[in-house]
Formats: structure tokens, sequence, C-alpha cells
């Protein structure tokens, strides 16, 4: 008997065997979930990239669909969750892990973040989760679970995390109103606060490489974490075992968070 048998869910954010979402996806499947993938839509159909990425991955699981979907764009986001309406009809989960800031913004000072830039992040990094909410929401079944994931630097200043860490800050905010607005309706949202971990998000943050000293050096455990905690918190969260948990930002960083 898994946790997730008989229960239904889709998840956005895998970009290759290093994301956190695949980490997350490995223990869902390993309970029984049956789950439907997005993928950032590729620029030459003829050449399908990211699909074939992300196919390589989730059809060896039984992946239920595998849909192109842009969180910047209002037309293929009510697509996908038409499909997914038609594929599954009510869901039980659904995983938010996604951020992206162009690299120009992000790897300066706060100070000379560009509009443009500025938008772009949050648009893609906050309101995405908004977006996948009010969507989600209507075809939610009773119970239903939405997890993002997020870092600490949105609650206190990282070096090198610039741009990111006010989209972070944004992004707990708004799981925290969510959980609010959707409790009511039996619904709960909540975010993992993961520690470093080596995905190409990562790499785009600059002193990366220090971040995971400082945890190997100072958090409680004196060690980084791994994907695998990471996907088993996110499988927890997501799952009924969870069922009085939300507007949480749980840390799955070592506790680093507690010191200084
Ligand atoms: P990944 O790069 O593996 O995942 C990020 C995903 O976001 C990719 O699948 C990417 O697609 C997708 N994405 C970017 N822009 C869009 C868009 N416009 N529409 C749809 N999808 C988009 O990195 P991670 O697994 O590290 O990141 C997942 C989440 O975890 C992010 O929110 C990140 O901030 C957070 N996080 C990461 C930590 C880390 O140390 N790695 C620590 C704490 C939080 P594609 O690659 O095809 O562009």
């Amino acid at each position: 008997m898994g946790l997730f048998d008989g229960k239904k869910g889709v998840v956005f954010g895998i970009a290759n065997e290093r994301s956190i979402a695949w980490a997350i996806t490995q223990q869902l499947a390993e309970q029984g979930a049956e789950i439907g993938f997005t993928h950032l839509p590729d620029k030459d159909p003829a050449r399908p990239k990211n699909e074939n990425k992300v196919r390589r991955l989730v059809d060896p699981l039984g992946a239920k669909f595998v849909l192109p979907c842009n969180v910047q764009d209002d037309e293929q986001l009510d697509s996908v969750f038409k499909s997914i309406e038609e594929q599954f009809g009510k869901i039980d989960f659904v995983l938010h892990s996604i951020a992206f800031a162009p690299p120009q913004d992000l790897t300066g000072p706060v100070y000379n973040v560009s509009r443009g830039g500025f938008t772009t992040a949050m648009d893609i990094s906050v309101y995405s989760l908004i977006a996948l909410a009010g969507r989600a929401r209507p075809i939610f079944n009773e119970g239903g679970s939405l997890l993002t994931l997020t870092y600490l630097g949105g609650e206190r200043v990282i070096p090198g995390y610039n741009l990111m860490g006010l989209c972070k800050a944004g992004l707990e905010s708004a799981t925290e109103y969510l959980a609010s607005e959707m409790g009511p309706e039996g619904l709960r949202v909540n975010a993992i606060s993961a520690g470093p971990v080596k995905t190409i998000s990562a790499s785009g943050v600059g002193d990366f490489k220090k971040m995971l000293q400082l945890y190997e050096t100072f958090s409680p455990l004196r060690r980084n974490i791994s994907e695998e905690e990471v996907g088993k918190s996110g499988m927890f969260l997501l799952s009924d075992l969870a069922s009085g948990i939300t507007g949480e930002t749980l840390h799955v960083d070592c506790g680093y968070h507690v010191m200084g």
C-alpha cells in the first residue's frame, strides 16, 4: 500500500535528473501516485529537446501525460489545465518547482536590477504559483495539496542570491495568503525551503560553491542536504500525512536556518 495509491497530480518544473521536482517525483511514484508532467515548450518543435529530456525520465514511471507549458502564457496554462481535467477529472496534488531570473539581473546588485528583469523574475517565480493555484482550485479533490520550493534568501540576505531573494519573499507570502484563502475549501498550500542543491537553476546563483561550503561547516548536521531528502519531505507535504499542515515553509536544509 502506497501513500498515494489512487491519487493523481501534476508536476511542473522537471528540467533534468538533477531537478528538485524529479527528486520529489520519484518519491511520489514510489508511493503509487499517477502523475502528469509539463515542460518548457521547445523553440523548434521538430527538435523537441526539452520534451525528450523530461520524457526520458518520466515515461519509465508511467507518466500519464507530458505537456508543454510556459507559465508566462495564460493561454497555455488554460489549455494545460483543460487537458489535466480531461485526463484526470479531479486531482489531489500540484508541485510547483519553477523559478527564473535573467542572468544579467540575477548576478548584479539589487539596486541595478532592471524593470524588465524584475517583472520577468517575479512573473515566472512568484505569479506562476498564483496562476497554478487559481486553475487547480476548481479541480482539486477535498484535501488537495499544492507545494512550492523556496530558499532562505527570501527570509534574510544571502550574498549572491540577490533578485531571487526578493522573489522568494514574495513566493512565501503568496504561499501564506493562498493557504488562508484555500484552507476553508479543505485545500493546503505549503513551501519547502531547501538547502542548496546542484541544479541548473542553482548554477545561475553567484557564490553557490561558497554556499555549499557554509552549509557543510555551520549547519547543525554539518553537511549538505541530499536531493532524496528534499524529495521525501516534498512527498510528505503533498501527502495526507501532512493533512494538518498548511501555510508552512518547512526548512529542509540540515538545520542551517537556525544558525546566526
Ligand atoms: P531546475 O533548473 O532543475 O528547475 C527549474 C525549472 O523551472 C526548470 O524545469 C525550468 O525549465 C523551469 N522554468 C523556468 N522558466 C519557466 C517558464 N517560464 N515556464 C515553465 N517552466 C519554467 O532547478 P531546481 O530544481 O533547483 O529549481 C526548482 C525550484 O527549487 C526553484 O523554485 C528554485 O528556486 C528552488 N530551489 C532550489 C534550490 C537549489 O539549491 N537548487 C534551493 C532552494 C530552492 P527549463 O530548465 O526547461 O528552462
